[in-house]
């Protein structure tokens, strides 16, 4: 059975206190491929928008995808990127880096998706690098429009820079239409619904929600129906990641001594310049860094 996961309501640790609504991770899926982290927010007109002050990662890669608004991203190795829709930003943390994220001011309404990615094990500890891409490549069909974000769909070839075998794709539905989503062999797939109404082999998926087929599950193909709304959707999906990871806060490692480790060095980063070495340093309009939560009592393990 398709497996569907709706999305809870987070607040995020921000300036403005906006909430985001989150499907993975999830107590019954962890993972989709590589995709280890979901967050649909808006479309909000709250004039406050995104304000997210400096703040880490590691072991993972960060993609943000708007649908409607304008975001700045500034980052510790020294980009400045405006992001607009239709265009990807891609933050490949590896061993370390710090960065923020403000809606531009003249943004009347905000609607983004933001997802994680998990590094392999061999390449977690890869340089951190940032990619913009406005070159993503488009197919259009007559009743549909298909994005790719990262991997091959349709034999399109997205250029972003990925470590596993995966997909990530923008398709937009309109009103009661049918899709045909060839299934890639051995990968898992997951459909968010981030706009309108579709069903996934006939399961309705609801808003900011996803529905998850394995890969023994998705045959060699996928049937979408959108809704007389139509429908904007992610598709998520990838080959199954294989390796135990540990997810705390805003890091990914395997251990709880990195993550401990890791930790540390965040929250001394301005007192101590060995510390700051990892994450490096930047400013922005924002100013101030969140700061990393306490430990919890237990020992984290990877799962
Ligand atoms: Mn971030």
């Amino acid at each position: 059975m398709p497996l569907l996961i709706p999305s809870r309501e987070i607040k995020l640790t921000t300036r403005t206190g906006v909430s985001v609504n989150r499907t993975l991770p999830h107590r019954e899926l962890k993972m989709i491929g590589p995709w280890c982290f979901v967050d649909h927010f808006g479309p909000t007109e709250q004039t406050d928008g995104m304000v997210v002050a400096a703040h880490p990662h590691t072991g993972l890669q960060t993609v943000t995808w708007l649908l409607e608004g304008a975001i700045e991203h500034r980052d510790s190795i020294g980009s400045v990127q405006h992001i607009n829709p239709g265009q990807l930003n891609l933050m490949t943390a590896g061993r370390g880096i710090a960065h923020s994220e403000l809606s531009l001011k003249e943004t009347q309404r905000l609607h983004a998706v933001q997802l994680w990615v998990a590094l392999p094990d061999a390449d977690r500890n890869v340089a951190p690098a940032f990619e913009h891409r406005d070159d993503l490549p488009v197919v259009l069909g007559s009743d549909w429009k298909a994005t790719v974000l990262v991997g091959e769909f349709l034999g399109q070839r997205a250029a972003t820079k990925a470590f596993s075998q995966m997909l990530g794709v923008e398709l937009r539905l309109e009103p009661n239409t049918e899709f045909r989503v060839p299934a890639v062999d051995g990968f898992e797939y997951g459909f968010l619904n981030v706009e309108g109404e579709f069903a996934a082999n006939g399961a309705e998926v609801p808003l900011s929600g996803l529905i998850y087929l394995s890969s023994g599950e998705t045959g060699t193909e996928i049937v979408l129906n959108s809704g007389q709304s139509g429908a904007t959707l992610l598709i998520l999906a990838g080959k199954p990641f294989g390796e135990p990871i540990l997810m705390w806060w805003n890091f990914i490692a395997r251990t709880n001594s990195e993550i401990s480790e890791m930790r540390e060095q965040w929250n001394r980063h301005q007192d101590d310049p060995a510390a700051a070495a990892r994450f490096g340093t930047f400013s922005d309009h924002i100013g101030g860094w969140i700061p990393a939560p306490d430990l919890p009592n237990v020992q984290l393990r990877a799962r």
